[in-house]
């Protein structure tokens, strides 16, 4: 059976030659007579894995020591509250701002107000006009010039790539640009994290749920400070307080193993490839080849303001909304799944991560092309 090309927003492709080697070592890793999922976490083999994962993501986003990088579970989703539960109170302040720019940042400022004195920071949640242009809502990124960020927050947090919207921050503000120097930025990277250089050293805390770009589900990436850890509320559970986690280098309690050694084999593939510089010019190449096909023609339409499109998620809609189901099926047939939008914006969205290569965009624009052909 063939495997078809898959847009999916997330959980998405991961790298063929991962899921085979994974297929190759279930039974026996290595010569251990164990699959990893069978493998105490504290055994050699498993400390092994996890820290080469470690190791490898470190070189790959040439991650500072004074950054721990943490293992954990419970997606972007749970990290929303874990984040302000470790942090809010670092400087003793219990306040935390936040920008908006889409769904995933709404959700994690609501989620933040549970544990503190919580304030909008900036928010593109507004219609403006952008180089002479009318910008909906979510289709924009407020300058960091006009963020307003207090002086007693203990951090300032924003998504970095609206996984749902398509919108992208290409350059991430520096601790200067704030204004308030002391002010670390908190950055939710699920979606475009290792697809392009992203400067950790600039940050207090960058998470990313795997499942987009570096993984399957299960595991969330927390990279952070050291020294904005050890001022958790009380309230935070044990096994999300990043004073238990970090020196137990992911294994104060039993991590999501075998997802851990999946995202270890897909660090060893960027790695591979030539590491984030060179995934990086490939997704250049496949976004400008998706976004130039949708910019040429009236029948499809990109609604983002062009400099902070995504390059990792790419929605789009037809001119003719009545012709979504055709267009769906179609692509089916074609061998092109997962192309439906999210449900709360229509539409359609190709997810154009890491994983997915340049042969599929292609054959993603043959099929536009020859879908207008017949409709437009
Ligand atoms: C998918 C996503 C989330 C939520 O991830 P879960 O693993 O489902 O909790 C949060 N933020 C962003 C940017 C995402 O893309």
């Amino acid at each position: 059976m063939a495997r078809p090309w898959n847009f999916s927003a997330g959980p998405s492709a991961l790298p063929e030659p991962v899921l085979r080697q994974a297929a190759e070592e279930m039974l026996d890793w290595h010569g251990s007579g164990m699959s990893v999922m069978e493998m105490s976490h504290r055994g050699k083999h498993f400390v092994q894995i996890c820290d080469e994962a470690e190791q490898d993501l470190r070189d790959l986003m040439a991650i500072p020591d004074e950054y721990a990088v943490l293992f954990m579970q419970g997606g972007a989703t749970a990290e929303n509250a874990i984040v302000p539960m470790n942090l809010i109170n670092h400087r003793g302040t219990g306040a935390a701002d936040y920008v908006l720019t889409g769904q995933w940042s709404v959700k994690s400022q609501k989620e933040a107000c549970k544990y503190g004195d919580v304030a909008v920071a900036a928010t593109s949640g507004v219609e403006t006009v952008l180089d002479g242009k009318q910008q909906q809502p979510w289709t924009w990124v407020p300058p960091v010039d006009s963020w307003k960020v207090r002086k007693n927050a203990a951090y300032v947090h924003f998504c970095s790539n609206e996984t749902i919207g398509g919108v992208e921050f290409t350059d991430w503000p520096t601790p200067a640009q704030l204004g308030a120097d002391d002010v670390p930025l908190v950055v939710d990277a699920s979606s475009h994290f290792l697809s392009r250089p992203l400067d950790i050293s600039g940050t207090g805390m960058v998470y990313a749920g795997a499942q987009k770009n570096a993984g399957p589900a299960g595991v969330t990436v927390v990279m952070v400070r050291r020294d904005l850890i050890g001022h958790a509320l009380p309230i935070c559970p044990a096994a999300f307080d990043y004073a238990n986690v970090a020196p137990e280098h992911s294994r104060f309690n039993t991590p999501p193993t075998f997802a851990i050694y999946i995202a270890g084999l897909v660090f060893k593939w960027i790695k591979a490839q030539g590491g984030v510089p060179a995934l990086e010019r490939a997704n250049i190449a496949k976004a400008e080849l998706l976004y130039g096909y949708l910019d040429s023609t009236a029948f499809y339409r990109n609604p983002v303001h062009a400099p902070v499109r995504s390059r990792m998620n790419v929605p789009f809609i037809l001119s003719d909304e009545s012709l979504n189901d055709a267009f769906l099926k179609g692509a089916d047939e074609a061998g092109l799944t997962q192309l439906k939008g999210h449900k709360s914006v229509g539409g359609m969205r190709a997810s154009i991560y890491n994983a997915v290569p340049m042969e599929a965009v292609q054959a993603l624009v043959s099929y536009l092309k020859d879908f207008e052909q017949r409709h437009g």
